[in-house]
Formats: C-alpha cells, sequence, structure tokens
C-alpha cells in the first residue's frame, strides 16, 4: 500500500496508478483557478478533467467498487460575480470532465448521476436570438421601451445592477470579453442561488428508474444511497431490510422483476453530452455557447460516480 501527495499538474501526471493506492492532491490555499484563468503548464494545476482521470485510475482498482464525486464548484462563483462567460465555460470544463469518465467507466456496471445541489438566478431571454445567435451576445432587437440593446443572458440580481443600467458594449479584447458582467434587476455585492428544482441526468443502473428529470436537491442523496446500498441503504444489497436485518420479500404482481437501466442494448454508453447538439458535424471545440441549457444551474456535484454496482441489479 502506498500513498503520494501531490500540489500541481506536472506531478499529478506523473502518479502511476499502479504504484499508488491512496493519493492526496491539494493544488491551491483556497479555490483553484477559473479554467480560463488556469495555468495548464506542469507548475500549474490540473483541469478538472486530469483530476478526474487520475482518481478514476487508481479507484477502478477496487475490486469492491467505488464512489467518486466531481464538483464544478467554480460554476457557482462566476454566477456569483454575474460573470456568464466563466460560468459557461466552468460548464463546458464539466461536461470535459464527465466526458474523461465515460471513457473509463463501465456504464453496464457504474451508475453516473450529473446534477446540482442549487440552481442560479440566470435568465437567457430575447426578442429575436435565432440558433446559432451568440449566447453572450445582447439579443437582436434592442429594448422597445429604453431603446438601447441588453444582453440575452442577465440575472435576477447580483453585481451587474448599474443606474443607468449596463449597456452591452463592443469589446475589444478576449480579455473583456472573459470579465464581462451582465446585468442585474436588484443590487447585491454577490448574486444569490435560484430555488427552483434541479435536473438530474444518470447513465447506468438504476438511472432512469431513480434519477432522470427534476428533482428538489435534498431527495438525491438519498437515492445514491440507495443505489449503491450506503448508509440508510446499506443491507439492500445483501437482501436484507435494513432497519430490521431480515430477508427483503421480492416483489409481486405487477412490479417490473428488473430495474431498468438506461445503457443501450449494444452495451453502449448513450452519449449525454452536449456535443451530440452540435449540428455542424464538426468536433466540439471549446466555446462558449455550447451548454445553453446547462448553464442556467451550477452544477456542482456534477459528476456522481457510483460503483459497487453489480450486486445492486437484482
Ligand atoms: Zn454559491
Amino acid at each position: 500500500m502506498k500513498a503520494q501527495y501531490v500540489w500541481n499538474k506536472g506531478q499529478l501526471d506523473q502518479i502511476d496508478p499502479n504504484q499508488v493506492d491512496y493519493l492526496l492532491g491539494l493544488f491551491s490555499y483556497s479555490h483553484m483557478d477559473f479554467e480560463a484563468d488556469r495555468d495548464p503548464g506542469a507548475t500549474g494545476d490540473p483541469s478538472l478533467a486530469d483530476m478526474t482521470r487520475s482518481a478514476l485510475s487508481i479507484l477502478l482498482k477496487n475490486p469492491k467498487g467505488f464512489f467518486l464525486v466531481v464538483e464544478g464548484g467554480r460554476i457557482d462563483h462566476a454566477h456569483h460575480y454575474n460573470n456568464a462567460y466563466r460560468a459557461l465555460d466552468e460548464t463546458l470544463a464539466m461536461e470535459t470532465a464527465l466526458l474523461a469518465a465515460l471513457a473509463l467507466v463501465n456504464p453496464t456496471e457504474t451508475l453516473i448521476v450529473v446534477t446540482s445541489d442549487h440552481s442560479h438566478v440566470l435568465t437567457m431571454g430575447g426578442q429575436a436570438t435565432p440558433r446559432g445567435h451568440p449566447i453572450l451576445g445582447p439579443d437582436s432587437k434592442v429594448s422597445d421601451v429604453d431603446g438601447q440593446p441588453y444582453t440575452t443572458l442577465l440575472y435576477g440580481n447580483g453585481p451587474g445592477y448599474a443606474t443607468p443600467r449596463i449597456i452591452p458594449m463592443n469589446t475589444t479584447s478576449a480579455a473583456e470579453d472573459r470579465n464581462q458582467v451582465h446585468g442585474s434587476a436588484v443590487p447585491r455585492q454577490w448574486a444569490t442561488h435560484g430555488g427552483e428544482d434541479v435536473p438530474v441526468y444518470a447513465l447506468g443502473p438504476l438511472a432512469t428508474t431513480l434519477f432522470t428529470g427534476t428533482f428538489d436537491q435534498s431527495y438525491i442523496p438519498h437515492a445514491i444511497a440507495y443505489s449503491a446500498c450506503l448508509g440508510e441503504h446499506r443491507l439492500r444489497c445483501q437482501g436484507l431490510d435494513n432497519y430490521t436485518g431480515a430477508p427483503l420479500v421480492p416483489h409481486s404482481g405487477n412490479c417490473a422483476q428488473q430495474e431498468i437501466t438506461s445503457v443501450a442494448h449494444s452495451g453502449q454508453p448513450i452519449v449525454i453530452a452536449s456535443s451530440v447538439m452540435s449540428d455542424d458535424g464538426l468536433l466540439r471545440v471549446k466555446s462558449s455557447s455550447d451548454a445553453v441549457v446547462l448553464e442556467m444551474f451550477e452544477l456542482t456535484v456534477v459528476v456522481t460516480i457510483v460503483g459497487v454496482i453489480g450486486a445492486v441489479i437484482t
């Protein structure tokens, strides 16, 4: 058994998963840089996808399975700043991490849950924003009240409030694009979270029965605990009632005998990345316009990957 500690990308890249059983990576004194500001060199920070691959390369060695949480935690911070660019960019980093995970796990025995612990006060609106319209840019038409342009993405509250209101300008540099603050309706130094139910996307055992749809977020950890036989459901995979220890009575009548999975019959995973929505047939390039649906939500906790699932299919 061997443990290792790393603190930059170069060290993480050199880890041999066959030689390491426990790995601790601490890359920053506080929050790591936004992806847009990250130093990708050997002395800089690993990406979320880099960390996901490293974690899985070690966890996959465990014959008993594993539980991994990957959090795109800075989507949240960018929304708090009303900085839509970084919020969308962090969401794409999350998507890249998800694709990295999908390439490494077997979806017939590993449950992948993509979700969020809350939303944000972001809106996506406009009178003339046809498909392909820049998601970070202004509506094609100006306001019919003050005759001034406004951005497609706006916030309910936060530092983007100003009087007179923020008017989107033609930016002249990439840095200006990245740092653009979108308008908000109510002044706050730090935008609040939103309160609606969160979307849950899942693949693998129990995905379609427990996770597909929108839910109050407090439901999600209980469903994951049930799926992986953890905590209050720890005896379920042994066929025992968790509270009494008595053998579980099999379902009868009209109940389905086998739990449904969302894995295609061919055994291939159903691709759930936004790249499947690309209609130009090109490989996805990293742009800020891809994740139009997902960006309204913080999408933290985003890849919750649960192993151990072989015994869960009853
Ligand atoms: Zn927050």
